[in-house]
């Protein structure tokens, strides 16, 4: 009877002085009901991983867990350029009340890559390619771990509808990895057809941070994205008579040693590029001089300015060495820029501020680092320039084993991440951590 009412008075006291903290408490006990079911989840989707814009199955597991938790669902969203290709977008909608749209998004595909994790739920699943051979499909980007999050937020937003007023629209969005599944959403009209948005938030995982935190950052995250392919012309002929030709072989290989100085020469050294050269094709036998040569570049850029003076220093660069070469004209190089180009993912300062205050609320400011861009990229950015261009944020949900991270930063070693065939993010803390970011972030936006 004492205990009883002293924890009566103790509980007064700490309400009285405290009420965010039990509103923490409460998010918690809700997170720790879901959390065996997520973590199931998880493993389900990591074993049955699918490529980008064959997310079939994937769609219509998070289709069907959103419509059991409430929402309106609208599922096989989306419109590729191609006609005949199906887009496994999923929009789900939940309306509570007058305030604002608060589209929340993630990513659903696998990488093709032979999963070396060793983990009891790795992937075993092998598809074939158009060429016949077989490819290993792997989540290796963590996308599973994002839709986890995703379901998990969407569970608990839809428990807590008395404590937020707004509406709600969660995003399952395909083709990532290709960066063509958020311009197949827009194309199909999803900031008409749906509530207009008034923000939009997404995290991604990082094996930079230790599972249980997460970390952001305001402005650049993620750098803009292009492919290059140049084709670099001469005369083939005879090996031993290179007097009667002129080689794409020595011109491209000065091209690509020249195309260096860009970045180290010509580009302010504050603002990060890179120009890859990632392959290079060219001849058929030692002593036959080609015709061709065959160049593929990844150009990464932080701002528009900078994309159009890192191109154009390509082709000048190009032509010049092959009209140094004395190629013709009729026979100067092609370099065509793919149409695949992702802009780089800026987070809106303001919204990207109040997310963080929202994260240090929910975690603690021990679990809320800084964050670092990368020249990594993603078609997240495309939601920012779409009318009426919503201020857009994304943050870092760390994924790494604490002690892995620990041991391999004092060793120097490195530690498998995204895209690696070893990366084996620690689901347990940070599905928890992830939902418990993303859910509070979203209801102080629609704070009543
Ligand atoms: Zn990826
Ligand atoms: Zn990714």
């Amino acid at each position: 009877m004492r205990c009883a009412i002293q924890t009566g008075v103790l509980s007064l006291a700490a309400l009285s002085i405290s009420a965010p903290l039990f509103a923490q408490n409460d998010l918690d006990q809700r997170i720790n009901r879901e959390a065996d079911s997520l973590l199931a989840t998880y493993k389900h989707l990591h074993e049955n991983p699918e490529l980008s814009a064959q997310e079939r199955e994937t769609s219509a597991l998070l289709a069907a867990d959103l419509r059991k938790s409430g929402y309106e669902v609208t599922d096989h969203f989306g419109q590729y350029a191609e006609p005949d290709l199906d887009a496994y977008g999923v929009v789900a909608v939940l309306r509570n009340g007058p305030g604002p749209a608060v589209y929340v998004r993630t990513d659903m595909d696998a990488l093709p890559i032979i999963e070396n994790t060793g983990l009891p739920y790795a992937s075993r699943v092998k598809v074939a390619r158009a060429g016949g051979d077989e490819v290993g499909v792997m989540h290796a980007c963590g996308h599973d771990l994002h839709m986890t999050v995703f379901l998990g937020t969407a569970r608990l937003l839809a428990q807590l509808q008395d404590r937020w007023s707004g509406t709600v629209v969660l995003i399952g969005q395909p083709a990532e990895e290709t960066v063509r599944g958020a311009q197949a959403m827009l194309r199909a009209g999803l900031f008409t057809k749906f509530p207009r948005p008034d923000y939009v938030l997404a995290l991604h995982d990082t094996s930079a941070v230790p599972a249980g935190k997460v970390s952001w950052h305001a402005g650049p995250l993620l750098a803009g994205a292009d492919s290059v392919d140049i084709t670099v012309r001469g005369y083939g002929g005879h090996g031993a008579a290179p007097q009667a030709g002129k080689d794409p072989i020595v011109i491209a290989s000065e091209i690509v040693v020249a195309l260096q100085t860009i970045v180290s020469r010509e580009m302010d050294p504050q603002l990060p590029t890179v120009v890859t050269v990632g392959s290079f094709h060219a001849g058929t036998k030692h002593n036959i001089i080609p015709d061709e040569a065959h160049l593929q570049l990844t150009v990464r850029t932080m701002n528009p300015q900078q994309r159009e003076k890192v191109l154009a220093a390509i082709s000048r660069i190009t032509n010049g060495l092959a009209a140094a070469a004395g190629v013709p004209a009729e026979r100067a190089p092609i370099v065509e820029v793919a149409q695949d180009h992702v802009p780089a993912t800026i987070n809106n300062p303001e919204l990207t501020r109040r997310v963080a205050a929202s994260l240090e609320r929910a975690l603690g400011k021990e679990n809320v680092l800084p964050g670092e861009p990368i020249m990594a990229s993603e078609d997240f950015s495309l939601f920012a320039l779409e009318d009426p261009r919503p201020p857009t944020s994304m943050f870092w949900l760390g994924a790494a084993d604490p002690a892995k991270l620990k041991d391999a930063m004092e060793k120097g070693t490195r530690l498998p991440g995204p895209h690696s065939s070893e990366f084996a993010p620690l689901p347990d803390p940070a599905i928890r951590t992830g939902v418990k970011a993303m859910t509070s972030a979203v209801m102080d936006l629609l704070k009543k």
